[in-house]
């Protein structure tokens, strides 16, 4: 359900005098092989109106430009033919002849680069070139390109596929703070050291007003000059929403990578959208699919772990003694008859899930538990009127959100 992510990992590159010269001479060999290509290109299209491809253009360069990696000159064709593609697709201007200054990189696609002992880089055609391996690499490498920057330094950009199945299985960051997470309708999201984020007004805002043209469109008659009005009206209402609301979990996603180093989140399972589906009239899965995917793009950016794990009865089994509470999606408050503990239901499941991180991370992880958490930390509301709001006193907070008493 969560895509691949393709992430890129820029490292500097410190060539020997040599070594740089080389990599200048591949850099020219291939934007005279691209500008060749299009004046091929241009003249089979004037002469006979024909577009040429990368497969044409591959034979046509296979004997020349001999010193460059074989799959790198293929790659040239393909930027060529990706050109073409863009123009004829309306999304570039007619692709042109390239100066020393517009062409910076090329790309070695499957082969002829290998990273030795993380200190350098082997470069068909060029030899071992040593690089600044700041940052381990997560993922499976797909391509190496060598771009030249505008301050003259040569720099290896790796693209990275990242499967995110196996999460856990990742390098961390220093923050050694583990959280589970757990996503709410009324709340979007508990924490299981006792933080709520609430949604933003603007979206329960945007949903009612949703709600109100949609009403009015189904009044309208079909096929009349109104109801398509006010179909537009509810398209554009909709747009609005999304852009609003990806923000929103771009903020949140942020927030969390940048405050822990563990979140441990929910499997999305039938079982999962079956429960949230129950409890969401406007929220749907695709949104909460989206927020996964968001946060799972932030978490590889900043190195933060982002564990999935089995949502079975994460909100009826109690967090303190373990025995299941049957309570149905009504009943806000988790208060367990067997112990006597008493929780926000959505925190005591957000409690459950960082407990099911597995036991090799429990040891290099603190916890952050509601009531085992010492500190009190208030937290900025992000810039929108998101209210995040931390409670430590669990009770004020119960009674702040249902209004009612506990039980
Ligand atoms: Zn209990």
């Amino acid at each position: 359900m969560i895509d691949k992510i393709i992430l890129n990992y820029k490292y500097l590159l410190q060539p020997t005098k040599q070594q740089r010269s080389s990599l200048w001479n591949i850099l020219q060999s291939c934007r005279h092989q691209y500008n060749e290509g299009l004046e091929l290109w241009n003249e089979c299209y004037e002469c006979c109106k024909i577009g040429l491809n990368a497969f044409m253009l591959n034979e046509y360069f296979k004997d020349k430009y001999q010193n460059v990696y074989s799959q790198v000159k293929q790659n040239v064709n393909k930027r060529l033919e990706t050109s073409f593609k863009n123009f004829f697709d309306k999304r570039s201007k007619y692709p042109k002849f390239k100066s020393k200054n517009q062409y910076r990189s090329f790309t070695y696609p499957q082969s002829g680069f290998k990273l030795i002992n993380d200190k350098k880089i082997k470069l068909s055609g060029i030899g071992e070139v040593k690089l600044v391996y700041h940052r381990p690499i997560i993922g499976k490498i797909k391509t190496c390109a060598l771009k030249l920057s505008k301050t003259n330094k040569w720099y290896a950009i790796f693209s990275v596929e990242v499967e995110p199945d196996n999460f856990f299985e990742l390098p961390n960051n220093k923050n050694t703070n583990a959280v589970g997470l757990d996503i709410g309708i009324k709340t979007f999201a508990s924490l299981s050291d006792g933080t709520q984020i609430d949604n933003p007004k603007f979206l329960v805002n945007s949903f009612k007003k949703i709600k109100r043209a949609q009403r009015k469109l189904s009044h309208k008659k079909k096929g009349s000059h109104n109801r398509k009005k006010q179909i537009i009206k509810l398209a554009k209402l909709h747009e609005r929403v999304t852009n609003q609301r990806k923000n929103f979990h771009f903020q949140i996603a942020h927030w969390l990578v940048n405050n822990y180093g563990l979140i441990a989140v929910e499997k999305l399972s039938p079982q999962f959208m079956i429960k949230n589906h129950k409890l969401a009239k406007s929220a749907s899965d695709i949104a909460i699919s989206q927020f996964f995917n968001i946060l799972t793009y932030e978490a590889y950016k900043h190195q933060t772990l982002v564990g999935q794990i089995d949502p079975k009865n994460t909100s009826q089994i109690c967090s303190k003694c373990g025995k299941i509470v049957l309570k149905d999606l009504s009943v806000r408050t988790h208060q367990c008859p067997y112990c006597g503990f008493v929780c926000d239901r959505d925190i005591n499941a957000a409690i459950n899930i960082v407990d099911r991180v597995p036991d090799e991370f429990k040891q290099k992880y603190n916890f952050l538990r509601n009531g085992t958490v010492g500190m009190t930390e208030t937290l900025t509301p992000v810039e929108t009127s998101t209210a995040v709001f931390e409670s430590k006193d669990l009770k004020s907070s119960v009674v702040d959100e249902t209004g009612s008493s506990l039980l």
